[in-house]
């Protein structure tokens, strides 16, 4: 009797054609590998590359055709093997504050027949600086308690081209590239200066779980030669991976923000349950040794303010005990209320009073004004289209 194997594994989800390859994202010497690739000398490739890193990350420039300092017939090549990508703009709206929310479609050029996934990135305009707030993942593994973003499952990681692309985006929606245009509805502050001179891993998804794809786009966008985006103007928020927080200082450099919200194990399990796995002690001990930490770079926890829950002043008493011996800035975040959620905002009042223990510790202007809430852009109330996908679609391409 013989017996055939069906060893099909479903070529019906994976890619059948790949398309041209994304320069966004690449590091400089993949980008000269990649020119390489396509017959150009050692020697070109790197000068090639550097022209059109420039192109790319200073002039915004997405059409090869523009590149006047390459050969026409170059141009023409490029163009056919690769792309500089920029995400579909699905929405963007305009908060009567000012703040701004885009949802992104992403389709990896490389494989088309994949179903594309949607994020969302904000951008928050100030009197003396504009951030924008960023995100590393669709969805997010963990589940805390309070983020409307955790109650959406991780789809999957964004590409470091997919991270960049967010900011190369919103700097576009902006006029924030040399030919660009600013926005005329007075929302954007106007001037010489950049729109975004801040950038947040904020957004939806824990950075430090999809680490190397977070860590390479920030070592894109503060090039020097490139975005220039000051390290010391990019934070990366954590619940608290802890073993990749050490490596966030060496390597990355950024400064850092803690998604603290619980001073004692037993709350913060429940709120941010990542603790189970990395308790405060061990949180704190990372942040007390975090590379490059000092009274001038102070790490920022954040804590959301949760009427009955984790707002007393004995609450406020141990928040700055806790954070004694660390070089540390306090964020009090007022809870933003999202459909569904089991939390209220503390009173007003209640804030003023932690806040009142925390300035008297000698920490300045602590509590965070909400933005853009009317167009659920604030903390934590980002949540993508993309859960909409069936299920089916979701499992073809989970990583
Ligand atoms: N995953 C990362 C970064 C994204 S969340 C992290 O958890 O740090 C950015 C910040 O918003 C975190 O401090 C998060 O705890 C907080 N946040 C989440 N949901 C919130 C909500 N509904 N109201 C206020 N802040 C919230
Ligand atoms: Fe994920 Fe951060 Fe939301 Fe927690 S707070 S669920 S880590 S995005």
């Amino acid at each position: 009797m013989s017996l055939a194997l069906n060893i099909d594994h479903g070529t019906a989800t994976r890619p059948i054609k790949a398309g041209p390859v994304d320069l966004v994202g690449l590091s400089r010497r993949e980008m000269a590998g990649e020119l390489a690739g396509i017959g150009l000398s050692e020697r070109d490739a790197k000068m090639r590359a550097s022209q059109l890193w420039n192109w790319i990350y200073v002039n915004g420039v997405t059409d090869f055709g523009a590149m006047t300092n390459i050969a026409k017939g170059l141009r023409a090549e490029l163009a056919q093997v690769f792309t500089v990508g920029r995400p579909e703009i699905v929405s963007e709206q305009i908060s009567i504050d000012g703040t701004r929310k885009w949802l992104f479609r992403f389709r990896d050029p490389a494989h088309p027949n994949m179903p594309p996934v949607e994020v969302e990135t904000v951008y928050i305009p100030e009197s003396d600086r504009g951030t924008l707030c960023v995100s590393s993942q669709v969805g997010c593994t963990l589940t805390c308690s309070f983020c409307h973003t955790g109650t959406q499952k991780l789809v999957r990681n964004l590409s470091a081209g997919e991270i960049l692309a967010q900011v190369m985006m919103a700097r576009e929606r902006l006029g924030d590239f040399p030919d660009g245009v600013r926005p005329t509805d007075g929302l954007v502050p106007p001037g010489e200066t950049r729109a975004i001179t801040n950038i947040v891993m904020m957004g939806m998804g824990e950075p430090l779980y999809n680490y190397e794809n977070v860590k390479k786009a920030l070592l894109i966008a503060s090039d020097g030669d490139g975005l220039s985006l000051s390290k010391r103007r990019i934070t990366l928020s954590t619940s608290g991976v802890v073993p990749h927080i050490e490596p966030t200082g060496r390597e990355i450099g950024v400064m850092l923000a803690i998604s603290l919200h619980a001073v004692r194990n037993d709350l913060r399990d429940v709120l941010v349950p990542i603790n189970k796995k990395w308790p405060l002690e061990e949180l704190l001990e990372a942040c007390r040794t975090y590379p490059g930490v000092s009274n001038a770079r102070r790490i920022t926890f954040e804590y959301v303010m949760l009427k009955d829950i984790n707002d007393s002043d004995a609450d406020a008493k141990e928040l700055v005990r806790l954070l004694a011996k660390i070089p540390a800035k306090i964020n009090l975040i007022p809870f933003n209320p999202w459909p569904g959620s089991n939390y209220q905002c503390s009173d007003w009042d209640r804030i003023e009073a932690f806040a009142d223990i925390v300035n008297r510790a000698g920490y300045a202007s602590p509590v965070r004004t909400p933005r853009g809430r009317d167009i659920l852009a604030a903390c934590g109330q980002l949540k993508s289209e993309t859960e909409r996908l069936k299920k089916k679609d979701r499992d073809a391409f989970m990583l």
